[in-house]
């Protein structure tokens, strides 16, 4: 690679806003939110559910993915965490997440008294469908694939180990609502999917979050876990479910109106982000020492998101230098100095075994007769694909010119003209 770093850098406008969710803020959102106000209702279960924007915004994604039961929660972390109280788990099991995923994503795990096992991603950036299957013990039971960065993940071979050992598939769909593998909305594939709308998401409500299955215990299950009070409301559809305590992760009415109003852009989002994405990679193609991310299904993606590989660690961080300089801004493992949650090695608390009480603890309670050990080295392959990756943020907002200006630079750095 031989730049030549005194010219002029490829593009000296920014790049994109930080938010792809909040710059679609518009008349529809103000709309939403102000009928709200207008209406003098933030509580969902005060009033008709026919005028609830809450019980709006789970039968829009009831039409969206095509499943029987949607539940609006409070956030992404919530939905997790009531998917899986609702679905069984609890002390004494063991759940199998990705080495690569928001801390969140093992936490809840920890919340719902159960024990993360994380296993390797690979050349996807997600879980490894092997890894997956050589992590299984007496103490599986369920397992959390995650979509990072709205890429699907690897759901034929990840559903093939699950159904062979019986196990729950919950999808962590927090990065890639709108996306779909082999023609089916992500989140409604495993036995749950769990969304979120929190401001960094394709669309949010402010904060929030969604459950989605086709199972009617888990439903109800996940409602009553929901909001303690939720049996004397007079919502409960499943009577012979039993009750008890629950927690309050209730969406209110503001938030599921601006949650309504970005939903509804989901797919017109989606296919800009796809137009972008697929013209950048295309100019790109010609680079041989650019490896790009393989993705299981790249009609599903949802395209914020470029990622490719170099074909080491130390070329990674000069061309990511070299691509920044040029006025493309991209990460890389090193996040700026700022440990990334997203890499379980930082994950300090779950690596040390930490739960809020000392005595108490997942890992320690009688109900658990496994023996998970971490370790900040226990997935090299991870660390490796992490080290030599490149990532560069796309937006609905970006022209062809702007397209042209990253192909461009990605040239340069890489010392082609
Ligand atoms: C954001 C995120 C979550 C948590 O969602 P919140 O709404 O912030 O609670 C869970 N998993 C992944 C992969 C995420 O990116």
């Amino acid at each position: 690679m031989t730049t030549n770093h005194q010219s002029s850098p490829v593009r000296t406008k920014p790049w994109v806003p930080v938010f792809v969710s909040s710059e679609e803020f518009d008349d529809r959102e103000r709309e939403y939110v102000l009928r709200v106000i207008d209406k003098k209702r933030s509580f969902r279960f005060h009033g008709s559910q026919e005028e609830s924007d809450a019980a709006r915004l789970e039968k829009l994604y009831r039409d969206r993915l095509n499943v029987s039961h949607c539940l609006a929660v409070n956030a992404g972390t919530s939905a997790l965490i009531a998917a899986m109280i609702g679905a069984g788990i609890g002390p004494g099991d063991e759940v199998i997440v990705p080495a690569y995923t928001y801390i969140a994503t093992a936490s809840a795990v920890l919340i719902a008294r159960a024990v993360p096992v994380i296993v390797e991603v690979d050349d996807t950036l997600t879980m490894d469908p092997q890894a997956l299957e050589a992590a299984i013990t007496p103490h599986t039971k369920a397992i959390i694939p995650v979509h990072m960065k709205g890429i699907p993940c690897q759901m034929d071979e990840i559903m093939e180990v699950a159904r062979r050992h019986r196990l729950l598939v919950i999808e962590d769909v927090a990065q890639a609502n709108g996306g779909t593998y082999k023609g089916r909305a992500l989140g409604s594939i495993g036995d749950a999917g769990c969304f979120s709308f929190q401001q960094y998401k394709l669309v949010t409500a402010g904060e929030g979050g969604m459950i989605a299955t086709n199972h009617d215990i888990i439903y109800a299950r996940a409602s009553i876990y929901h909001d303690s009070a939720y049996g004397f409301w007079g919502l409960n559809q499943y009577p012979d479910v039993k009750l008890f305590p629950g927690e309050n992760y209730r969406m209110s009415e503001i938030n599921a109106a601006l949650g309504l109003a970005q939903s509804e852009r989901i797919d017109s989002l989606v296919s800009r982000l796809q137009r972008v994405k697929k013209r950048i990679a295309a100019g790109i193609a010609d680079i041989p020492e650019l490896q790009l991310q393989r993705i299981p299904d790249p009609d599903g993606d949802v395209s914020y998101s470029l990622n490719f590989f170099l074909p080491d660690a130390a070329t990674a961080e000069r061309f990511s230098k070299r691509l920044a300089e040029e006025g493309i801004p991209n990460g890389t493992i090193h996040n700026n100095g700022f440990a990334d949650r997203h890499i379980y090695k930082n994950w300090t608390y779950i690596m040390e075994k930490q739960g809020a009480s000392e005595r108490d603890t997942p890992w320690n309670c009688a109900s658990y007769t496994g023996n998970v050990e971490y370790s900040p080295d226990m997935c090299p392959n991870t660390l490796d694909w992490l080290s030599r990756a490149v990532s560069i943020s796309l937006h609905q907002s970006l022209t062809e010119e702007d397209c042209d200006d990253a192909i461009k630079a990605i040239h340069k750095a890489m010392g082609r003209n």
